[in-house]
């Protein structure tokens, strides 16, 4: 397998911070990433878990839209696709920080606004 590159710069894409679901949330939320984000101001959300018997709510990050529109997560600065930063970037969740630039995932959000890959 081909090694992943590595050498995207996050500060001018932010790609993988925009939201293309349907919904009004993005990033889903553990127990200590609700603590981590204690006392940052971001608004912390409860989702419904789909077909969750009982019903389950877990925290999620609800998602706004950036100057040029486009539904991002709450936290981004700036815009997905452009010069951005995370705000909470010493807080950010657990998925954000496991998140590989680089990845498939990665390329696939680039390749979403343009960028080259
Ligand atoms: S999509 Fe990749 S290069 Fe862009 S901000 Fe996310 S991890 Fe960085
Ligand atoms: S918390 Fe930060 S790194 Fe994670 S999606 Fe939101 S803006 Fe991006």
């Amino acid at each position: 397998m081909a090694d992943e590159p590595t050498d995207y710069d996050c500060l001018t894409c932010g790609a993988c911070c925009a939201s293309i679901s349907p919904g009004e949330t993005y990033v889903l939320l553990d127990e200590t990433d609700v603590e981590r984000l204690h006392g940052t101001g971001l608004p912390i959300v409860r989702v419904d878990v789909q077909d969750a018997d009982p019903p389950e709510r877990i925290p999620a990050l609800p998602t706004k839209r950036d100057p040029h529109g486009t539904k991002v997560c709450a936290a981004l600065g700036g815009c997905a696709g452009g010069v951005n930063a995370c705000s909470v970037y010493p807080q950010r969740p657990g998925v954000c920080r496991t998140f590989a630039v680089g990845s498939l995932f990665c390329q696939e959000a680039r390749r979403r606004f343009g960028l080259p890959v």
